[in-house]
């Protein structure tokens, strides 16, 4: 009986590479298990042996086996994609399939991500909750780790864990960081600090020393100036003696045409865009489309390809606020730099675009009083994050890793893997 079950199997597995369908398989298993358990005459035995090896032969020489098949496309896709030269990560934080929508029917029906080929979840959970917030979000895409609320760059037991920036770095390529919120907020610095808590902005902004980013772009210079900083250390001097130009321009009209016109072969780059938290759209701050193409176009220099991380980080604070408006203005902010973006994307031919979001904020909903064009009327279950999977989106060489369901530190995986990485 061991025997025939044992046969059983054998045939069973030998069938499965050749496409058969379950039901079919379960014929053949039991086909198998009659002739070897109820024939105990050897000749007759012999006799079934030998039809059972013709009908194989038969099917073998009909269809040529699935993992062959699989591993020579595989080989052929392999050599024909182009590589991942470049990676252009974009975090929309709170932005989920609500706040996508809000800015789509206020945009005449129409939002970027429509041009995207492959499309997305991200389970966002962090190791200690289902609700997880921008930090552990943040480092989960960063780390490829799953870790507690607050913690940036560490692991759950609060160790640092080598970022994907610094990997990057480590490769000699550039690498670079913008955002709408402070440099030192959570979101950016889980890609260069590693702290036990979100809120230690002081440790946060003296991890920026440790790592030679070239270009950073945010809000927060109170945090590097030796006037405001506990330890008094200037570290915005501490910065330009690195080689960095420094500047604490600020949010004012000037912003834009000051990063459009810094020179592309800068070394590095360090631009304060607040003192604190830069302003939302709806008081006047216009600077990411310019701050994002400045960055790609610095970046861009580099022969050995870069790393870039952009944030539109004030669609969560819309989202904190239950207010529909603040989301939809910042939700189109990155909208269009994201067009800008990808004009870049579609021009370089060698670079990957990756946008998702570190999770859904606010509960937010479009409710049937809606009118496109016009007005959002929306619901919200909370003035917090929720735990709802996000989209998350790829353009350009690689992205195909990006459909399917998985969890966000899988984004760090695939990410890893298409620029060729290595996890230490
Ligand atoms: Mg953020
Ligand atoms: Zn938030």
């Amino acid at each position: 009986m061991t025997n025939a079950l044992q046969w059983a199997i054998i045939l069973q597995n030998t069938f499965k590479l050749y496409k058969i369908t379950p039901q079919y398989l379960i014929v053949i298993r039991n086909f198998a298990m009659h002739i070897f358990c109820y024939n105990k005459n050897a000749l007759s035995m012999n006799r079934y042996k030998v039809i059972l090896l013709f009908v194989l032969a038969i099917i073998m020489a009909c269809s040529p086996p699935k993992k062959i098949q699989q591993s020579t496309a595989t080989t052929a896709s392999k050599m024909a994609a182009p590589k991942v030269k470049n990676i252009i990560f974009m975090v929309g934080d709170g932005m989920g399939l609500g706040q996508i929508t809000a800015g789509m029917y206020m945009n005449n029906n129409y939002i970027v991500f429509e041009e995207f080929p492959v499309v997305g979840l991200s389970k966002t959970s962090s190791s200690d909750k289902l609700v997880t917030d921008s930090a552990a979000g943040a480092t989960a895409f960063a780390c490829g780790i799953k870790t507690y609320n607050g913690a940036i760059g560490v692991s759950a037991d609060t160790l640092p864990m080598p970022t994907i920036l610094e990997a990057a770095e480590k490769r000699g390529m550039a690498t670079g960081l913008v955002a709408t919120s402070t440099i030192t907020h959570a979101t950016p610095a889980s890609f260069i600090a590693h702290q036990p808590s979100r809120k230690l902005y002081d440790e946060i902004a003296a991890d920026f020393l440790n790592t030679p980013v070239d270009v950073m772009i945010g809000g927060g210079w109170y945090h590097f100036d030796g006037n405001i900083r506990d330890d008094e250390r200037n570290l915005l001097d501490s910065l330009r003696n690195k080689g960095y130009l420094v500047d604490t321009i600020g949010d004012n009209k000037r912003l834009p045409a000051f990063l459009d016109s810094i020179p592309r072969n800068t070394d590095k780059i360090a631009i304060f865009t607040a003192a604190s938290s830069p302003k939302p759209v709806s008081e006047g701050r216009t600077y990411l489309k310019n701050a994002a193409v400045l960055a790609t176009e610095r970046l861009a220099q580099s022969n050995e390809g870069f790393f870039l991380m952009i944030e539109g980080s004030q669609i969560d604070w819309g989202g904190h606020a239950n207010e529909v408006d603040y989301i939809v203005t910042e939700m189109l902010d990155f909208n269009s730099t994201i067009e800008t973006v990808l004009d870049f994307v579609k021009r370089d031919g060698e670079t990957l675009l990756v946008i998702t979001a570190d999770h859904e904020t606010g509960g937010f909903a479009l409710n049937p009083k809606s009118v496109m064009n016009d007005s959002i009327s929306a619901g919200f279950t909370t003035d917090y994050h929720t735990a709802t999977m996000v989209p998350v989106f790829a353009y350009g060489p690689g992205s195909e890793a990006f459909a399917g369901i998985y969890e966000n530190t899988a984004i760090y995986n695939k990410m890893m893997n298409a620029l060729g990485l290595k996890q230490e």
